[in-house]
């Protein structure tokens, strides 16, 4: 029950504090859309740099892109989005509310994967036992229908060339399309992955719990390409530095585990799939992904083949995405334009991937509930974020103990000074007791105060968000003390 009001306090601590906004608040909100404000948007730049970091520059393996949101049409029919992407639904014949089958438990599960529909299908059977989570009322469902989850869009401003385009699901095809084309320009050799950090768009049935499930959220995909015969190994290698990942970043163990997908959850194409849990504090109180590690075989290049196989019908057909059909495969596929020569075993053959996929604003909300804490304090609530100082928003607030005797000017040089190396806050307003809580609240590690004896003796004091502990630090030596502790 306590992890529940704890969702509670992080939503209102968010908004009070500048983490995040409902979207379009003074028009009454939009549903399941949030803003950023300006200690959020620190916040979530910098698990995005964390990712990056850790997956790309600290690598010699991985290179980075960016692709574009919008694509070519044919690449959803080649990645299967197109005609599969959808969540099976039912509607509640009492109060009209639509949910996922899936969805359709006496308590949310996460469990069940987009393409599954087949598996939601064998559930959707039982329906007359489940229970509408709107209203409560069992059993009065309508027949389970496919509810399709991309967004659609046109293109062009001429009534002739308008083509209907898709907001992308995932971040992930844009690899996949550009594959030839790194392997021509850069020079890398497989094993090698290509990572991408980008918006996704997805048109969800339910929507709940903050930025959990939202419709507009950002990914943070590898599509890591290995050696058929390789791909077990490198599985485990992604599947451990990725969970170390937030262990690293501070996440509690005791909230973190894998759970392995059962094989009637496997998208057929997979050969091993495993979620990255957090216990997060809604529902019951459930485990729910935070990231999800797939072995995708070599399925999506060897689509991508057939997809441009199929480009002569995209004209034929004037781009009508539901009459095309997908070419068959080339018998010798594994030479086509997607495959890999590897010129010491002088083979080609098409890679395997594997594919760590994280959502940015799902472990952002993973890191808040991790790090937000109460404790008892002189017999008050302090309320404080033990954020990893990599994922601090502000590292360091200075303050003038008081606004007079030249110590704001001292406080504003310091600040100014620090201010070239990490996020510095300058403070001077009220009790400093209240602006130590306020750095509290917004997870700041370290706040420094300038005061009468800085002027004797060129020292400020340091005082730690975590233990509270206050020291006295020389000025001269300040910014490498700083440094040194943050870890950055
Ligand atoms: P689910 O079954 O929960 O709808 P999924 O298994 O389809 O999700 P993936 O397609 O594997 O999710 O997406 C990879 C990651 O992207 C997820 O682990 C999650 O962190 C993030 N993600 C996916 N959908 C959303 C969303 N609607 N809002 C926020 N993050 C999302």
């Amino acid at each position: 029950m306590a992890r529940i009001t704890k969702l509670e306090d992080i939503v209102s601590l968010c908004k009070r504090r500048g983490f995040i906004y409902q979207s379009s608040e003074i028009y009454g909100g939009l549903a399941s859309c949030y803003d950023y404000g300006p200690l959020g948007v620190e916040l979530k730049r910098n698990v995005r740099d964390a990712w990056w970091k850790r997956v790309v520059r600290m690598r010699d393996d991985v290179v980075g892109l960016d692709c574009s949101i919008f694509m070519h049409p044919l690449v959803w029919k080649a990645s299967g989005h197109a005609d599969k992407f959808a969540d099976l639904v039912t509607v509640c014949k009492k109060c009209n509310t639509r949910t996922r089958v899936d969805h359709l438990t006496d308590h949310v599960e996460e469990h069940t994967e987009h393409v599954a529909i087949e598996t939601a299908m064998a559930d959707a059977q039982n329906l007359d036992k489940k229970v509408c989570p709107a209203c409560q009322t069992v059993g009065r469902f309508t027949e389970p229908m496919a509810f399709k989850l991309m967004f659609e869009t046109q293109m062009g401003a001429n009534v002739d060339d308008t083509m209907t385009l898709f907001l992308r699901p995932e971040t992930a095809q844009g690899i996949f399309v550009n594959f030839r084309n790194v392997l021509d320009s850069t020079r890398v050799k497989v094993p090698f992955g290509i990572a991408q950090i980008g918006k996704s768009f997805r048109n969800e049935v339910t929507t709940k719990a903050f930025i959990f499930r939202t419709r507009e959220f950002e990914q943070a995909e590898l599509e890591f390409f290995c050696e058929p015969g390789t791909d077990e190994e490198w599985y485990e290698h992604w599947k451990q530095a990725r969970f170390d990942w937030y262990l690293n970043l501070g996440i509690k163990k005791e909230n973190l585990r894998f759970r392995d997908h059962d094989p009637d959850e496997l998208a057929h194409y997979a050969k091993a799939c495993v979620d990255v849990e957090y216990k997060f504090p809604f529902g019951s109180g459930d485990w729910q992904e935070l990231e999800g590690i797939a072995n995708r075989t070599d399925f999506d290049l060897r689509q991508h083949q057939r997809g441009m196989r199929t480009l002569n019908s995209w004209y034929e057909t004037k781009g009508d995405l539901g009459s095309i059909k997908l070419k068959e495969e080339a018998e010798d596929y594994h030479k086509g334009p997607l495959s890999f020569f590897d010129e010491q075993a002088k083979r080609r053959y098409i890679p395997y991937v594997i594919e760590p996929s994280a959502g940015i604003d799902r472990s952002t909300l993973a890191f808040l509930v991790d790090a937000y804490d109460e404790e008892e304090v002189r017999g008050e609530t302090r309320n404080l974020l033990r954020f990893h100082p990599e994922l601090a928003p502000t590292k360091v607030a200075v303050f003038p103990l008081v606004k007079k005797d030249g110590l704001p000017e001292i406080a504003r040089n310091i600040s100014d000074d620090l201010k070239k190396h990490f996020t510095c806050f300058y403070d001077q307003k009220g009790a400093v007791g209240r602006r130590y809580r306020r750095q509290d609240e917004a997870g700041t590690p370290f706040c420094i105060t300038v005061d009468g004896q800085t002027k004797e003796d060129n020292t400020v004091t340091v005082r730690d968000r975590d233990s509270m502990e206050q020291i006295r630090v020389g000025t001269d030596g300040l910014k490498a003390y700083l440094l040194e502790k943050l870890g950055i």
